[in-house]
């Protein structure tokens, strides 16, 4: 999944979770700000989902939040952050490369991936991109629609 379908999906479950949303919505972009940099531009992972693609970087990252933060930034953190890795692990069904979920207390055979975004791009399959379409559109509606209804309740006071 790429940007479109991360915001799309995070705010769908904050909404579902009703938890902050610009917590979720930050948390969505985390693991691909730290990871793809990491890859691209320093080459130090054989692939752009890791470190930060994993339950430890997600418990860490959460338990930071919520000090920092507070608990009700953090849930929304931790709600994003999942529905990230869970866009991810969806699209690794239709597309080269995996999450390395457990890593590093489990071990796995790494996929070789991508190098920066022409060659991320070229992994992804027309399944996952109607798949990042549908669900981009269908983030465009929840928030055009909320946008209304707010709209509407603040008029009707
Ligand atoms: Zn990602």
């Amino acid at each position: 999944m790429i940007l479109p379908g991360h915001l799309a999906a995070a705010l769908l479950a904050s909404r579902a979770f009703r938890v902050d949303r610009h917590a979720s919505l930050l948390a969505s972009m985390f693991p691909d700000v730290i990871d793809k940099p990491v890859r691209w531009l320093f080459r130090l992972t054989p692939n752009d989902r890791l470190p930060a693609h994993t339950g430890l970087v997600w418990a860490v990252t959460t338990g930071l939040v919520c000090l920092w933060k507070g608990s009700t930034f953090g849930k929304g953190w931790f709600v994003g952050y999942g529905s990230h890795l869970c866009c991810d692990q969806v699209n690794a069904y239709l597309n080269p490369g995996r999450i390395y979920f457990w890593w590093p207390f489990k071990r796995y055979r790494l996929h070789v991936g991508p190098t920066g975004v022409h060659s991320s791009l070229q992994d992804f399959s027309r399944a996952s991109l109607l798949l990042e379409l549908a669900l981009s559109l269908l983030g465009i509606w929840v928030w055009f629609r909320k946008e209304r209804d707010y709209v509407k309740l603040e008029g009707e006071e």
